[in-house]
């Protein structure tokens, strides 16, 4: 009969692992608990039995289910295969809810879909007395506990449906640890139930990891995976979600794929009921092929070709990363599921977790576990997941994912995510600061000639040139090349530099055209502007030294975030200016410069003053320094 059921009215030949067992347990009359991957056929679980009793004149399933657009996913599936199945929600208007309660106590579903909420009043315990009742079926059973990332605490008034309704308890979530596990036993009373618990395993999905600071760089990587999914095209097979955490972020990754010519739509609980239906629709109907969303999308979203998910953002929990995740690739085709991390994307969940009310022991344990999965360098990750999953670790490598191929040190030439640790490019600050020094310079530079000389470089590349007069220069020496390389191209992608030329590639400053009319001689930017040392010709305010000792306080306060004064006072700069000293022991003999001040700044300001020494005497006896330069 069972297998009946199974053919004639889901069209499956056969169960999938798991499922006979849950169904075998719930037909014999006991509780079950079932632990199975999204994805893996949870709700055939009850629905065949839901079935077969319904036949025999067993009476109605029971299933509690935390969504509304989860119940009508399902009971439209269920009524299109000939079943009667209903539910009642608050979406619906009196008179409808009326004709559900009046078939259910008509006896004429085998399925009834409600909320937690409604299973917990009274008034729907009166209902159920007055029907026969098959089973019980909670779903997204972990929403139980506070350890998982759904909480709703309706969930843990179900028990007292027992006390109700004399039938078998089926209880199913694909997000358990074994610690959710046994809460879920516990707090459902679970009589001796069976276990069933799935392998997690999805051997179609490679699963990666790319540890990325920047959005920037995250949305190249975002665009690149949708590039090799072949999304670009508006007709064609094949879907990705990016899941961010915030609403904002779904806008602007949205608007970054939209510009770069994916049919992508957004998605979050934020938006008005029909603009999300419309993306919805969009998505289903394979018109959006690329939907960024919160994780207010994705419950019960029964998408099979999902072959891309990219998490934007690192979330909060293995549990909700897997569950999402899972979503790839249900119709069992290689997908690819990629996490971005970042440590920022930690803090980012600790604070909408504190915004949730969640107890911070909890996020603390759950973002420890996501953490570690990100930051693992050489453990298959299918392996990880199924560990923390099934606390089992006899678990065999997927030889799918970054870690079993050995992709991780391959992965874009930004960075190479465990072997170093992530290059974040510098805030406002340091990017102003390096549009600030293009914007001076008469030509493009190279990309790493201009870095070089941010970090204060001697080298000969440097030296020659006009970025030893910059008054930026040096001003990045806290930073990493690296870092100062990742903002220089975060600029670029931000199109506020460009990049010109191809066998010697140089950076411009945008819309800037390469030959400007000449500025005036005198003024005191261009002395800077043609990088021509105009010294002594100080038109008022004090000598170039203290002109740059200035602008190195306001820079230095811009990278700090401090105010210029504390870098150090005006009467420093005079002191400075007036006994130029040459090295940090003379520097130590200025009031106002304290031994902590030099430790930070000394090196800098003994190297500016020593720029000025030489050139001061170029200024007088310019062939000699012509001679040296070009001997
Ligand atoms: P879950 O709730 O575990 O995420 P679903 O119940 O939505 O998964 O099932 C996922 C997909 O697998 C559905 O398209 C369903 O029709 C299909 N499926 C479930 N059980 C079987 C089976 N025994 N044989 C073939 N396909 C199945």
């Amino acid at each position: 009969m069972i297998e009946g059921v199974l053919r004639t009215v889901f069209g499956h030949d056969g169960f999938r692992p798991g499922q006979g067992d849950a169904v075998a347990a719930v037909m014999a009359g006991r509780d079950a608990a079932v632990l199975l991957p999204t994805g893996a056929g949870k709700s055939l679980c009850y629905q065949v039995p839901a079935v077969a009793a319904f036949q025999a004149g067993r009476g109605t399933t029971i299933v509690v289910s935390p969504l509304i657009a989860l119940m009508n996913d399902q009971v439209d599936a269920l009524t299109g295969r000939g079943v009667a199945a209903a539910a009642i929600h608050s979406h619906q208007d009196e008179d409808d809810q009326r004709q559900v309660v009046a078939q259910f106590l008509a006896g004429e579903l085998a399925l009834l879909y409600v909320s937690p909420e409604r299973a917990a009043m009274a008034s729907f315990h009166r209902m159920l007395a007055r029907v026969p009742i098959a089973l019980l079926a909670i779903d997204e059973a972990h929403c139980l506990s506070q350890w998982g990332h759904d909480f709703r605490p309706e969930y843990l008034r179900l028990h007292e449906l027992r006390g109700v309704v004399d039938a078998p308890v089926i209880a199913l979530t694909a997000t358990a640890t074994p610690r959710v596990m046994d809460e879920i036993v516990a707090s459902l009373r679970l009589r001796t139930p069976v276990i069933v618990r799935g392998d997690f395993k999805r051997p179609n999905l490679r699963f990666e990891v790319r540890h990325l600071g920047s959005d920037g760089a995250r949305i190249d990587a975002v665009l690149a995976a949708c590039e090799a999914a072949g999304l670009r095209s508006r007709a064609g097979a094949g879907r990705a979600i990016i899941y961010c955490s915030t609403r904002k972020k779904t806008e602007r990754v949205a608007d970054a794929l939209k510009s770069a010519g994916f049919p992508a739509q957004h998605y979050h609980a934020g938006r008005t009921a029909l603009a999300r239906e419309r993306a919805h629709d969009a998505f289903a109907a394979g018109r959006a092929r690329v939907l960024v969303a919160t994780n207010a999308f994705g419950m019960g979203i029964d998408q099979g070709d999902v072959r891309v998910i990219v998490h934007f953002q690192t979330p909060g929990s293995l549990e909700a990363y897997y569950q999402e995740a899972g979503r790839a690739g249900r119709d069992g085709e290689p997908a690819t599921c990629l996490m971005l991390f970042g440590a920022g994307d930690l803090m980012t969940q600790r604070k909408l977790q504190q915004g949730s009310g969640n107890a911070s022991g909890r996020t603390e344990q759950a973002l420890a576990a996501i953490e570690k999965y990100a930051r693992a360098s050489s453990r298959c990750r299918q392996v990880m997941l199924c560990e923390h999953f099934t606390g089992s670790s006899e678990h065999a490598a997927c030889e799918r994912c970054d870690a079993c191929t050995g992709a991780t040190a391959a992965l874009d030439g930004v960075e190479d995510v465990r072997a170093r640790p992530a290059v974040e490019p510098l805030g406002l600050d340091g990017r102003q600061l390096i549009l600030d020094a293009v914007a001076r310079l008469r030509r493009p530079v190279g990309r790493g000639n201009l870095a070089l000389a941010l970090r204060g470089s001697r080298a000969k590349a440097v030296a020659e040139g006009e970025l030893m007069q910059l008054p930026e220069y040096g001003l990045l020496q806290h930073a990493s090349e690296a870092t100062v390389i990742a903002t220089i191209d975060a600029l670029i992608r931000e199109r506020r530099l460009v990049r010109r030329g191809q066998k010697y590639p140089t950076v411009w400053l945008a819309g800037r055209p390469l030959r400007e009319p000449q500025a005036s001689a005198g003024s005191d930017a261009t002395a800077v502007t043609t990088g021509r040392p105009r010294r002594q010709r100080v038109g008022g305010g004090g000598s170039e030294v203290a002109r740059e000792l200035d602008r190195y306080r306001k820079k230095m306060a811009r990278a700090l975030k401090w105010k210029a004064y504390m870098v150090f006072q005006q009467r420093v700069i005079s002191a400075i200016d007036a006994m130029r000293p040459l090295t940090k022991d003379a520097l130590a003999r200025i009031p106002g410069l304290g031994p902590a001040k030099i430790a930070r700044f000394g090196d800098d300001l003994v190297a500016l003053v020593q720029r000025h020494q030489p050139r001061d005497r170029a200024a007088t006896t310019g062939t000699q320094v012509s001679l040296h330069l070009d001997p």
